[in-house]
């Protein structure tokens, strides 16, 4: 499997890492997570931007089954970030995928608390 490499920062990312960003007038770049919020931080002259890596973690489930959760933390405009979290097999998203909205100054950690109380 070939590893794609951000277009900004060049290091290696994993496939539900890597976004498109751009327009028909200017191309699409493809960039890891962390670079397309700060590019979107940019253009919307955002400079508080909590852009944060999340750790993924572990879960058990009622069947006592683990699941591991990937988090992914997009900026999408001066109102809005969402936060998805979800598991993966083989390095693309699969099973289980939830997903909480908020707005860029809520403060990551209180996302993300509501998004594991959602995971339960
Ligand atoms: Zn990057």
């Amino acid at each position: 499997m070939t590893q794609e490499r951000c277009e900004q920062c060049a290091q290696p990312m994993a496939a539900y890492d890597a976004i498109h960003y751009g327009s028909m007038e200017t191309g699409h770049r493809l960039l890891c997570t962390q670079c397309f919020n700060v590019e979107v931080a940019r253009r919307y002259g955002m400079t508080d931007l909590e852009n944060v890596r999340l750790e993924p973690i572990d879960m058990v489930d009622s069947a006592g089954d683990s699941h591991r959760f990937h988090f992914q933390m997009r900026l999408l405009g001066p109102n809005m970030i969402v936060l998805d979290a979800f598991e993966l097999r083989e390095d693309v998203r699969a099973g289980y995928e939830f997903r909480t909205v908020g707005e860029p100054d809520d403060d990551v950690l209180t996302l993300l608390g509501r998004l594991v109380e959602k995971l339960r």
